[in-house]
């Protein structure tokens, strides 16, 4: 775990007089789990790594860390699917996502609206608020579309009705 998420999670801590040590000690093991995630993860992914490493956590406790460590600055909550329910009311929804929000400050996501698939994309313009009446203190970006395989099935299957109907109209 990073030198200074360890730092952090302790200052916010002590400053909000987390004392009992059976508690520290067990925010502390979620949290050591937390940064080992290349990427997203959801409660359930959490719940078994941390069963796989054999650590008795309650589903509370698992719940309430998260909110702790959201308020203390350590991660974020990604509601991915906040765009697509939106416009397309019928999809399944997206269960709520975490990350460390040192590594969601790297990336922008691109969030498919078919297959729901996520992709972090690195290295895109900052985006800067004009003036100086307001200081960014982190981003939460998403772009909606079509990833390239839901594309191409899409205009595969626009090709194969254009295709069908023609064929249609030859035989009549
Ligand atoms: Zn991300
Ligand atoms: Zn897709």
């Amino acid at each position: 775990m990073d030198k200074d998420i360890q730092d952090r999670f302790s200052t916010y801590l002590e400053e909000n007089r987390v004392k009992e040590r059976r508690k520290t000690e067990v925010r502390f093991t979620i949290l050591k789990e937390i940064c080992d995630f290349p990427k997203h993860f959801d409660l359930e992914m959490l719940q078994d790594k941390l069963d796989a490493a054999k650590y008795r956590v309650s589903r509370a406790t698992l719940y309430n860390t998260l909110n702790v460590l959201i308020d203390a600055g350590i991660i974020v909550r990604h509601q991915f699917d906040a765009g697509i329910i939106a416009h397309y009311p019928h999809q399944k929804p997206i269960p709520i996502q975490y990350e460390l929000r040192k590594k969601a400050e790297t990336h922008y996501h691109f969030v498919c609206t078919r297959c729901r698939g996520i992709r972090e994309v690195k290295n895109m313009p900052h985006i800067q608020a004009p003036g100086s009446n307001f200081t960014a203190e982190y981003a939460s970006l998403c772009l909606y579309g079509l990833c390239n395989r839901c594309r191409n099935r899409i205009q595969r299957e626009a090709q194969k009705n254009i295709n069908q109907s023609q064929t249609n109209k030859s035989k009549k």
